[in-house]
């Protein structure tokens, strides 16, 4: 999975789904740009946007964002691309829109 810098991330993400799906779980697994695979609620982590009708973003306590997908022919969840925060792109990671009450 590439990693892509904060600028690049921020164009894939602006987009705002408006229909909220809940195909994942906080307990579901996906490769981060950490280079680990977690769940998405592992250490206070969790689905920050939702930008398309399955596609989410996932912020990582270590400070990356990972845009994942849920995949329907394999049933599980794909990364598409991962960022890693820096100082400047920090509200990025401030941007969770309904916080807690999301999964
Ligand atoms: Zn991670």
């Amino acid at each position: 999975m590439p990693l892509i810098t904060n600028q690049d991330f921020e164009g894939k993400i602006k987009n705002t789904c408006s229909i909220k799906t809940q195909i994942i779980s906080k307990l579901d697994t996906y490769v981060c740009g950490c280079q680990s695979k977690h769940s998405i609620g592992w250490f206070g982590g969790g689905i920050i946007k939702q930008t398309q009708l399955y596609e989410y973003v996932v912020y990582c306590p270590k400070g990356y964002l990972t845009l994942i997908k849920y995949n329907f022919q394999n049933l599980e969840i794909q990364s598409l691309s991962s960022t890693k925060i820096n100082q400047k792109y920090a509200a990025l990671a401030q941007m969770e829109e309904r916080p807690s009450s999301y999964l």
